[in-house]
């Protein structure tokens, strides 16, 4: 089954454990590949009627329960690890490991990293097993390697919206094992330290500065727009790990101090047509997943800001000391 491996036996206990009639499977986009031959198996495993989530799910965030709730005795949710989140009734998570190999382009990644001593090194869930053996070549090789445990997150895990495993290490440099920029440009915006990813899907490495420098230029040009605006819409996300209200009204309550209007919009999945009827706001400041405004900026036609980005805005934060928006947690 491709080269990612999910656990099916041990979800069958588990619903067998529970008792469970109807059972609601999530998958993220690149398993759902996997999600009917998943079900029969769990069919058969435990006599259960399985239902499908054909929705988008981007995270651990977005666990279906408020969806399927009344529906189903228990999800399972593939491809995510728990974050500190209470729900509505018991979630199953179920870890996608990928079996690639890693040292191809950790070896490439040594070129990058020539120079810097100490290598704060991080990944996600699905290269998280081979962390340690990572970690164990490039100390053989000089480095010395830096890996610690972030609040709600797992030891070596970066999200794209919290890098609490990284928030008290002093690296020279940080490696990120993974594939694309996402994660490696919220690194970057973390720290504002040297970011090397060392990706194994291409098989080699690369440096994330200028991509970065590219968005940061973007980000600038985005609140520079907002300038004359006089009309905000704040989005308040009713998925469960998004949503943060006490924010949106903080929020709402600088807006009123500039003496302009704030507006709270609430949304389940943030997408710009959405947007489109509110004619009368002039920008929106984004309190869902921090990485809308800045990974899909394009998409929107009106400013999208951060609530960081809305202090440079009001000159109430100075654009040096620019952070990405992070979802905290405290557990
Ligand atoms: S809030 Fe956004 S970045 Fe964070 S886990 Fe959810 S989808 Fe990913």
């Amino acid at each position: 089954m491709s080269i990612h491996e999910l656990d099916i036996g041990d979800v069958i206990e588990k619903i067998n454990e529970l008792k469970a009639d109807i059972v609601g499977l999530q998958f993220p986009e690149g398993l759902k590949v996997h999600a009917i031959k998943v079900a029969k198996q769990i069919e058969l495993g435990t006599g259960a009627t399985v239902i499908i989530s054909a929705d988008p799910c981007y995270g651990a965030c977005d666990v279906a329960d408020v969806d399927m709730g009344d529906s189903v005795d228990v999800i399972v949710h593939f491809g995510h690890r728990p974050l500190p989140i209470d729900y509505d009734l018991p979630v199953i998570f179920v870890d996608a490991r990928s079996n690639i190999d890693l040292l191809g382009c950790i070896g490439s990644a040594m070129g990058f990293l020539e120079g810097y001593n100490k290598i704060g090194l991080v990944t996600t869930t699905q290269h998280l097993h081979l962390l340690d053996e990572v970690a164990d070549f490039l100390e053989q090789n000089g480095k010395k390697i830096l890996i610690n445990e972030g609040a709600g997150t797992t030891k070596g895990q970066v999200l794209g919206c919290n890098f609490s495993a990284i928030k008290d290490i002093d690296a020279d440099a940080f490696l990120y094992v993974g594939s694309g920029n996402f994660h490696a440009l919220g690194i970057k915006l973390f720290t504002h330290k040297p970011v090397v990813v060392a990706d194994p899907y291409l098989g080699d490495a690369r440096e994330i500065d200028e991509f970065a420098d590219r968005i940061l230029r973007i980000r600038s040009a985005r609140i520079a727009k907002a300038m004359e605006a006089e009309r905000f819409g704040i989005i308040v996300s009713s998925k469960r790990g998004q949503s943060r209200l006490e924010l949106a009204k903080n929020l709402k309550n600088m807006i009123k101090e500039e003496g302009k209007e704030g507006f709270i919009l609430f949304l389940d999945d943030v997408s710009p047509n959405l947007l489109l009827p509110f004619t009368e706001l002039d920008a929106f400041v984004m309190t869902a997943c921090p990485r809308i405004a800045i990974d899909d900026s394009k998409m929107y036609k009106k400013p999208l800001l951060t609530p960081q980005e809305l202090e440079i805005l009001f000159k109430r934060r100075k654009w040096e000391d620019y952070e990405i928006d992070e979802i905290k947690y405290t557990r």
